[in-house]
């Protein structure tokens, strides 16, 4: 009897529990990736993610084949096409790692009993996050609002359980069953083809991310601590794309840096971990995260509708050298720093006073990382709208951000090289700098950083409440 696997945001065959659970049954495995764009409450992946979605189904599909594991390629929506996909393959059980997300949970519960109609056995695992949402529960209120109660009701759960090793299930017969051919899904861009800088920085896949690990665990975990503000110095794992899609599981990453040296740096990477079970926390509780306000008196916020300003902030031409440095490695790479993207953040919400989820979208469709609780919780830490947000008057000055965590200009002037001959000192100011100094058809700032933040201040100040 078959056992069909439904893999998601799980794209990894090693601390995989729901392949390792079917490989410990009897008969062949067959495993199930449904590309779905059109169920309700779904987000259509963005074209970064796309891309990346593109090379992390090649290599898994290859790595399941070693292990005689057909991956089986679908497109629709999942409600009909897992239970059919599941009768096709004769299939008497069918597993999944569990999601969290409130569309694709609702998704589940349907598949589920659709599939147990139909005699089929369903079993779904943690796999995805450390403390699956409903496990931590504050002492009063339905959720925490706040990261250190979270994080601390986290670590009193004690270790979180060892990851699994690879499973072993070469030689068994696997049901024949039609597969879509990846290229036909058309993840990848052609025309223009604009994926040059993603391939050039990223390896999606399993293998990728196990030598991204590897690398940070071997020279970067020291002085992570200190230096993980610091755009110029390389200091944080990336390790982002790679958790959003699993290709590695928090377990490894958790349990790798815990086989090293303790101590502070170690501990501030695993709280960053914490961070993305926290907003996780979040979207469980408020499945609206991405499009709703956390504290509703930000709904009567006066947002300015500014379309130049909105374009010339997503293609790095606002004219502030971080902010600019910023979006064009995100443009370029699917990446940002995650400094660099608070800063860049603050400037559209707060100096532009353009609406948070104007930057999210934009975020969404051009990270590799975009993440459906990550990326709208940060941009509402910033708006301070969110849960645990940053105060309203919290507004980063981008000109000494730079000068405190890019203090030669390295960073801006890998992104902006217009500003090459600019002297240090100016580098984060250019417009300063007089016409000798600031480099060729860079633009002047399109805001006056002085002007717009005490604009900003006085129309969030008026907000009720
Ligand atoms: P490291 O410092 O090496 O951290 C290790 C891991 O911890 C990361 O891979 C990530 O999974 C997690 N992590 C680190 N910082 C945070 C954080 N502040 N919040 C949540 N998890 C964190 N992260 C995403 O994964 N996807 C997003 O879509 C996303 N959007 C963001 C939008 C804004 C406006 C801001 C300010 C931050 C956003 N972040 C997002 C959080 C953070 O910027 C990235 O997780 C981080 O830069 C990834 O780089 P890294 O893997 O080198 O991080």
């Amino acid at each position: 009897e078959t056992t069909l696997v439904w893999l998601r945001d799980d794209l990894r065959i090693r601390d995989n529990p729901a392949l390792h659970a079917a490989t410990l049954r009897d008969g062949a495995v067959v495993a199930l990736y449904v590309l779905d764009d059109e169920s309700d409450g779904i987000r259509p992946l963005g074209a970064a993610s796309r891309w990346w979605l593109h090379g992390s189904l090649e290599r898994l599909g290859d790595a399941l084949a070693a292990l005689g594991v057909p991956l089986v390629l679908r497109r629709g929506r999942s409600r009909e096409v897992v239970p059919a996909a599941a009768i096709a393959a004769n299939a008497g059980a069918v597993y999944w790692n569990r999601r969290y997300g409130s569309a694709e949970a609702a998704i589940d519960r349907d598949v589920e009993t659709t599939l147990t109609e139909h005699g089929c056995a369903v079993e779904t695992f943690a796999a995805t996050l450390l403390h699956e949402p409903w496990t931590l529960r504050p002492a009063s209120g339905p959720h925490y609002r706040v990261f250190s109660p979270f994080w601390k009701a986290a670590l009193d759960q004690g270790e979180p359980r060892k990851p699994l090793g690879a499973p072993d299930i070469r030689n068994r017969r696997a049901f024949p069953l039609d597969t879509d051919v990846l290229a036909d899904w058309k993840l990848r861009p052609t025309r223009p083809d604009w994926s040059g800088g993603l391939a050039e920085t990223w390896r999606p896949g399993e293998e990728g991310a196990r030598d991204r690990l590897e690398d940070f665990l071997d020279g970067g975990l020291e002085g992570y601590a200190a230096n993980r503000d610091r755009p110029d110095c390389h200091a944080t794992s990336m390790l982002s794309p790679h958790l959003r899609f699993g290709e590695i599981s928090p377990f490894q990453v958790w349990h790798a840096v815990r086989s090293g040296e303790p101590g502070n740096d170690a501990e501030k990477f695993l709280t960053e971990l914490g961070w993305r079970e926290f907003s996780w926390h979040l979207l469980f509780h408020n499945p609206d995260l991405a499009s709703v306000n956390f504290q509703k008196k930000f709904d009567a916020f006066a947002w300015r509708d500014d379309r130049t300003s909105l374009e010339a902030w997503q293609r790095g031409r606002t004219g502030i050298p971080m902010v600019d440095a910023g979006m064009r490695q995100l443009w370029h790479s699917g990446w940002m720093h995650n400094r660099v993207r608070m800063v860049a953040a603050s400037f559209l919400i707060k100096n532009l006073m353009i609406d948070w989820r104007e930057g999210e979208a934009w975020f969404w469709d051009t990270l590799v990382d975009a993440d459906a609780a990550n990326n709208p919780a940060s941009w509402q830490w910033v708006a301070g709208s969110g849960a645990d947000a940053a105060p309203y008057f919290r507004i980063f000055n981008p000109v000494l951000q730079g000068e405190k965590f890019d203090p030669e200009g390295r960073y801006v002037r890998t992104w902006v090289p217009e500003l090459e001959g600019v002297p240090d000192r100016m580098i984060h100011k250019p417009w300063k700098a007089g016409a000798s100094g600031s480099g060729g058809d860079y633009p002047q700032p399109i805001a006056d950083l002085g002007e717009t933040r005490r604009r900003a201040l006085s129309a969030f100040k008026d907000l009720p409440g």
